[in-house]
């Protein structure tokens, strides 16, 4: 297994659309692994494969907040086949790395994928609510080319991707950055 480099916001690929995986193959399964480790190592709880430059339909989630539960899962050609409900929570993505702000999306759903698990991977119904959902939601989004930021309302995404681009441009090697809206 290897860390990859995780793409940050104005790298064009983030904005690519990630094909179905037909096969899978030891280098789909590879790259599985390599989105588990990778987010383990950017303490991330979610990535996706479009995130390290690799236009597959494959992520990484962490099943429950950082730290609690069983960990990591790995899923190829994830589906969303029903949604349900509405919730509003904060949201962060390593691709835009020290941005937060509270995005809606809906509170349940359910997400047809194949599990990978260890060297072969097996078809599972997800079942997510609440924190797990929107982790879902928000790596299945990057599939599509879309950022947490194209679900807020425009001029607030505006707004704080302007800030956020002043402070990333201007912070130190290696300094962690902040920015999240007034409140
Ligand atoms: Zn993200």
């Amino acid at each position: 297994m290897a860390v990859r480099r995780v793409r940050i916001l104005g790298d064009p690929v983030l904005r690519q659309q990630a094909q179905a995986v037909d096969e899978v193959t030891p280098e789909i399964l590879q790259l599985a692994h390599d989105l588990g480790e990778t987010m383990l190592e950017y303490r991330g709880v979610g990535l996706a494969a479009t995130q390290v430059g690799e236009l597959h339909r494959v992520i990484a989630v962490f099943k429950e907040p950082l730290g609690l539960g069983d960990g990591v899962q790995l899923l190829i050609n994830p589906v969303v086949q029903f949604f349900d409900g509405r919730a509003v929570d904060e949201e962060g993505c390593l691709s835009i790395p020290g941005l937060y702000a509270e995005v809606e999306r809906p509170a349940y759903v359910e997400v047809e994928a194949l599990e990978v698990v260890g060297d072969h991977t097996r078809p599972i119904l997800i079942r997510a609510r609440d924190y797990y959902a929107r982790v879902l939601l928000h790596e299945i989004d990057h599939l599509d080319g879309i950022l947490f930021t194209d679900r807020m309302e425009p001029e607030r995404a505006r707004v704080l991707l302007a800030r956020w681009r002043r402070a990333w441009k201007h912070r130190k090697p290696g300094q962690r950055i902040e920015v999240r809206e007034a409140v």
